[in-house]
């Protein structure tokens, strides 16, 4: 099936020993020595001096050498943490920003939450005491606004930079800023990749402290040809090695939830189905929104004689480091938010990754013994279709949150804000339009009460926006619970491929008028009256983990509600208020039932279809107000309510002229005329 077309050659000193490291031994190590171990160790002493020499410094390492956990813990034996100053590392991730915490407070022999502590999107997991912070990116983001100087820190790690995304690269245009005021800070850019000259060149030209890696060679396979189904494909190449190959633990790329949990069912069937004629495989998801103590199984060895297979999203990259593995199946894909700065549309894709992610992921076979890759794409794909460098997302995404944050930081001129890679010009633009329309900036572009208040919440513009607008149509309990809901990523109704017929009808029946933020709030409400009840949600096929992550988020903006003093108000029946309420924030969202009997966004008439999951999928209401795009095979609205046209005068009377809303003599569908279901294979 595959040809071996490459090798990519080891690196560094080991290159010899190309056999693997005893993983039992490892197992029996005492934390304390395996620290010993990381690549990063015999550096310690040269990194606290260099760290002492210069304010900022840039430090470049293999993933796995030990940057994120060790770091920290040699500057708190080095003093940094005197006085109760903190040392703050930041993550792209919430998954490594909680395992790495976790890990770290483990190594210290310290709880979890004391002197070590991880702050994340609605969970803080932090105290008085804590020294060792590990955040997410846009956690610290959001504390510039209660501590513009952030001065409670001694050092701050922006890790993982390579990543660019959106959070840390306004960070480091901030850090940077605060640096020169602040000369006692120590600033520390941590990197996996090449990029190293780069980040200093941004810095001033700030020293680079490398790392030398530790990697043993991987041989890459490729496909001869294209495959069609790449979860299957993967699947199969997970069994095929688990057959022949030596002993060795596996890592899949996939892009998603969805995915990993399709690959997870097709596997264990299988597996099951072969039975005691193969070794144990240990099957073993990794991603986003998956529960802490799940996570942590990634990381208990496989058991003796047996095999772990890790599905895993891009966290498995370079954010989170497994030990232990040997072959690595990559597929080739990522899933990526994608920004229309014209027509303002923000859509997830799955996209193909870049050579770089691809040669990344390669590598995380070669950590402790030679390994093998199993690129599920062929040489020729590689070579000619990838893209040589990931594009960072300030250039592919929504501007809105992070320019009122910055408005919110008093920092009004954008256009000159010092950005390593400046966002499109149009991006900033339409960004700056859209929060204008919102009413969170004033016609010279200056932050309005409004605006204020909108910042407060650590979500979307048009989210808190919708919050806010509920003060006002007293349905502001309904709200925050719908805020909520949406809040935790499509992950409310369970479907097993089992029982896919039993769980749509109980989906169904939570359906109600109106569209999808009703039925989710109708599922809440019902979940509520049974005082939270695993069973109910069992019976259900709703999945109660992802109801608590709801019910804490709804807490919190409940108490955000108060700080901004909104009263929390509750109008149960009255789904004209509610939607009035969402339909201010959403407004930009706005589609039409065209003459042809196609949905086309009002503003730019692009062509958008109902998600099939959605309750209006066979109703075709003529005004929908969608919550987000998902593009498959084509784009999807996911989360859909029915409004009236005459709503959208009332809530952005700036943003849509009155012939925009003309109704013209289109008559609603006859039902069933759009696509059938069964038209859709997968849907993301
Ligand atoms: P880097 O940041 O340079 O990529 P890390 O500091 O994340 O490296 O990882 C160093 C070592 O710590 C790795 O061997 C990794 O497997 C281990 N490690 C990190 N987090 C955990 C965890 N939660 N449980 C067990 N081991 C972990
Ligand atoms: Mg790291």
């Amino acid at each position: 099936e595959f040809v071996q077309t490459l090798k990519m050659p080891g690196v560094g000193k080991n290159k010899e020993k190309d056999e693997m490291m005893d993983s039992s031994k490892l197992k029996k190590m005492s934390l304390e020595e395996t620290r010993k171990l990381l690549p990063i160790y015999p550096f310690k002493q040269d990194l606290i001096d260099a760290i002492a020499e210069h304010q900022v410094l840039i430090i470049e390492g293999e993933t796995g050498s030990g940057k994120t956990t060790q770091i920290p813990q040699y500057l708190h034996d080095a003093g940094y943490t005197k006085n109760g100053m903190k040392i703050g590392c930041t993550q792209p991730r919430r998954v490594a920003a909680m395992s790495v915490a976790a890990r770290v407070s483990q190594e210290m022999g310290w709880k979890l939450g004391n002197e070590v502590g991880y702050s994340i999107r609605f969970e803080d997991c932090t105290s008085e005491r804590t020294i060792l912070k590990y955040m997410t990116d846009g956690m610290l983001l959001r504390e510039f606004l209660s501590e513009p100087d952030l001065g409670g820190y001694s050092i701050l790690i922006i890790d993982e930079a390579h990543e660019r995304t959106l959070h840390t690269d306004v960070l480091f245009g901030l850090v940077k800023d605060i640096a020169r005021f602040r000369p006692d800070l120590k600033l520390l850019i941590s990197s996996a990749t090449l990029d190293a000259q780069k980040f200093s060149e941004f810095f001033d030209d700030a020293p680079i402290f490398r790392i030398p890696g530790r990697r043993f060679p991987v041989h890459v396979y490729y496909t001869k040809a294209p495959e069609a189904d790449y979860i299957d494909a993967a699947v199969v190449s997970v069994l095929q090695i688990h057959v022949t190959q030596p002993i060795g633990d596996i890592l899949v790329f996939l892009t998603g939830q969805e995915e990993i949990e399709t690959a997870q069912e097709m596997l264990l069937e299988r597996t099951r189905k072969l039975g005691s004629k193969i070794k144990e495989l240990v099957i073993l998801p990794i991603y986003s929104t998956l529960p802490s103590d799940q996570q942590a199984k990634i990381f208990e060895p496989a058991p003796p004689g047996g095999r772990k297979v890790i599905l895993a999203t891009n966290i498995a990259e370079t954010s989170l480091t497994i030990d232990g593995i040997i072959y690595v199946i990559d597929p080739g894909f990522c899933k990526q938010k994608s920004y229309n700065a014209k027509t303002g549309m923000e859509s997830l894709q799955v996209t193909p990754i870049s050579k770089a992610s691809a040669n990344q992921r390669a590598g995380r076979a070669g950590r402790v013994a030679a390994g093998k890759c199993f690129r599920l794409y062929t040489a020729w794909a590689y070579k000619n279709e990838l893209e040589e460098n990931t594009i960072p997302e300030i250039q592919r995404t929504n501007l809105g949150n992070v320019v009122l944050l910055l408005k919110s930081l008093g920092i009004n001129d954008l256009i000159n804000f010092d950005f390593m890679d400046p966002p499109p010009h149009e991006t900033l633009v339409l960004a700056l339009e859209q929060l204008y329309a919102l009413g969170a900036l004033n016609h010279r572009g200056e932050l309005t009460k409004l605006g204020r208040r909108m910042a407060e919440y650590p979500v979307d513009p048009m989210m808190s926006k919708m919050i806010i607008a509920a003060e006002q149509y007293k349905c502001s309990k309904e709200i925050i619970t719908i805020a909520a809901m949406l809040s935790v990523n499509n992950a409310i109704f369970y479907r097993p491929k089992d029982k896919i017929v039993h769980a749509d009808t109980a989906r169904q029946n939570f359906f109600r008028p109106g569209g999808d933020h009703l039925t989710l709030l109708n599922v809440y409400t019902q979940w509520e009256e049974t005082d939270y009840s695993t069973q109910w949600c069992y019976e259900n096929f709703i999945q109660h983990r992802s109801m608590k992550r709801a019910r804490d988020v709804r807490d919190q903006l409940e108490s955000l509600l108060e700080r901004t003093e909104i009263e929390v108000t509750s109008d149960v029946g009255n789904t004209v208020a509610i939607r009035k309420a969402i339909t201010s924030g959403y407004f930009y969202h706005t589609v039409r039932l065209s003459k042809g009997g196609q949905y086309k966004t009002v503003k730019h008439q692009q062509t958008v279809m109902i998600h099939p999951n959605s309750s209006l999928f066979e109703e075709h209401p003529r005004w929908i107000i969608y919550f987000e795009l998902v593009f498959t095979t084509k784009e999807f609205m996911r989360q859909v309510i029915e409004i009236e046209n005459s709503w959208l005068m009332e809530v952005a009377p700036h943003y849509y002229k009155a012939r925009e809303l003309d109704d013209g003599a289109i008559k609603k569908m006859p039902k069933r005329i759009g696509k059938s279901k069964n038209d859709l294979t997968r849907t993301y």
